[in-house]
């Protein structure tokens, strides 16, 4: 097994995720619409599944609807909010620094005559509630900011961007993606005030074809898909019960604080050899969630360090960081120079993760570093 440190792009099953999939697959594999009791069961199994991770999320089980991704969530909850607000106007507000789920589907409305404003961030990542306001319109229909960068692990302040909204307008919506948020900083949709807000499972140690849809009570949307009417049709398609119980199992074994917790203390002792081995390296962001850090080897492309680490068996990403040769919008955003930005590379934590495997990368980045100048 390699060291993998790249647990922001995805997760290693847990145990009892995988035990929860294979019994649903195998053994109760029913039909959740079926009449019959294997069916039944599915059904009641659904409904127990969802009251986990709804608890997990901090909602109402009836406020949750599973979606196949974060990707698909985000689609979702801008289509449908843009539509919910289709009478007040065509202004949507976002941040620069969101993921491509956020900014692509918001590409794509600008072509309908949309028109979007992207908060800027400061050097820290983070976006100003100031900017928010000043840029709130009378015809805004959506604010969509996410609560944790995917790259800096720096939190939004969404809390106190969404009070000031709804303030100035309840009727705008406000959608939160979620995904790199979620058990990994402690939060509820009600707490944040948002109206909508995504999650994903693969980024929690459930499997990859499974996401989340927070929906607040009483918001009436437009379906996502039409068809046999599941999830209070809203979103129809026989659910995928196998992929909604190991994201409930997964949910039912993580460990709240201790898994924060010990994922931060990896993360700050990697951060301390890291600085202490390999000369000239720059921490980026050390993230406010847990499980998330950037640094930076200026003058040596992420590129090749992340193949040069992979060829030593360690995982990390270059990843949204590095684009296709293109660099990270998110680093871009932050105002970094351009030795820098081109060097960054995103490091990754699970509660598995320990400081050996910090020390390894310290040790493997220093020596990557010392062949490159020919030491
Ligand atoms: N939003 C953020 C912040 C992400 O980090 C990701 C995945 O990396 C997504 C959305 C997309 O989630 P998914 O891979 O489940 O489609």
């Amino acid at each position: 097994m390699p060291i993998y440190l790249d647990n922001a792009a995805t997760t290693q099953v847990c145990p009892a995720a995988a035990k929860a999939a294979l019994a649903v697959m195998t053994e109760d594999f029913g039909n959740p619409s079926a009449r019959y009791p294997l069916g039944q069961d599915a059904a009641r199994r659904l409904e127990a599944d969802r009251a986990a991770v709804a608890e997990a999320l901090g909602c109402r089980p009836s406020e949750l609807y599973f979606t196949s991704c974060g990707t698909e969530g985000d689609n979702w909850a801008i289509r449908a909010a843009v539509r919910h607000g289709r009478r007040r106007g065509k202004h949507i507000i976002t941040t620069a620094v969101e993921h491509a789920a956020v900014l692509e589907p918001l590409k794509d409305l600008e072509q309908q005559g949309y028109t979007v404003t992207r908060l800027k961030c400061g050097r820290d990542g983070r976006v100003s509630p100031e900017d928010l306001r000043a840029a709130l319109r009378e015809d805004t229909v959506l604010v969509s900011m996410m609560l944790v960068n995917n790259e800096t692990g720096v939190i939004q302040p969404v809390e106190a961007c969404c009070r000031m909204v709804k303030e100035y307008s309840p009727d705008i919506l406000f959608h939160t993606d979620a995904v790199q948020g979620f058990l990994k900083v402690p939060f509820t949709p009600a707490e944040l005030g948002v109206d909508l807000l995504t999650v994903s499972g693969h980024k929690v140690r459930a499997p990859k074809g499974i996401g989340g849809q927070y929906i607040r009570e009483g918001l009436k949307l437009e379906p996502l898909l039409r068809g046999g009417g599941q999830e209070k049709t809203l979103r129809s398609g026989t659910e995928p019960t196998a992929q909604i119980a190991a994201l409930a199992a997964a949910c039912r074994a993580w460990k709240g604080e201790a898994d924060r917790a010990r994922m931060r203390a990896v993360k700050e002792a990697t951060l301390e050899r890291l600085t202490a081995q390999v000369p000239g390296l720059e921490i980026v962001s050390r993230g406010d969630a847990p499980h998330i850090c950037a640094v930076s080897l200026p003058g040596y492309p992420s590129e090749m360090l992340v193949r040069a680490l992979a060829d030593q068996g360690i995982c990390v990403s270059s990843g949204s960081a590095c684009h296709k040769g293109k660099p990270s919008h998110v680093f871009a955003a932050m105002g970094l120079p351009k030795r820098t930005l081109m060097g960054v590379l995103r490091i990754s934590f699970s509660p598995e993760s320990t400081e050996a495997e910090g020390g390894a990368l310290a040790q493997a980045l220093a020596e990557i570093r010392a062949a490159r100048m020919g030491l």
